[in-house]
């Protein structure tokens, strides 16, 4: 993957950052025009998607490539 602008300056997304809607793992930051940040999961990002950029929020840290890269807790329970 190539370096952007924004590597050094953003932090990555963790475990503990949560879904502002659902409380799920979030996967995509949103920064809105008054610097208020929103956390999305890829599904809630997905569905506000066009909301925000209505809004015109700005899309800092979009991670959604590497939901299906992690093992999923959920996936080996039945
Ligand atoms: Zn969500």
């Amino acid at each position: 993957m190539s370096a952007t602008a924004l590597d050094s300056q953003v932090r990555k997304l963790v475990k503990g950052d949560r879904c502002d809607s659902c409380g799920a793992e979030a996967f995509v930051q949103a920064t809105m025009p008054s610097g208020y940040e929103l956390l999305f999961c890829g599904h809630h990002f997905t569905k506000n998607e066009d909301v925000l950029t209505a809004q015109g929020a700005t899309v800092t840290i979009d991670e959604r490539h590497t939901i299906n890269a992690k093992p999923s807790v959920s996936a080996n329970t039945d």
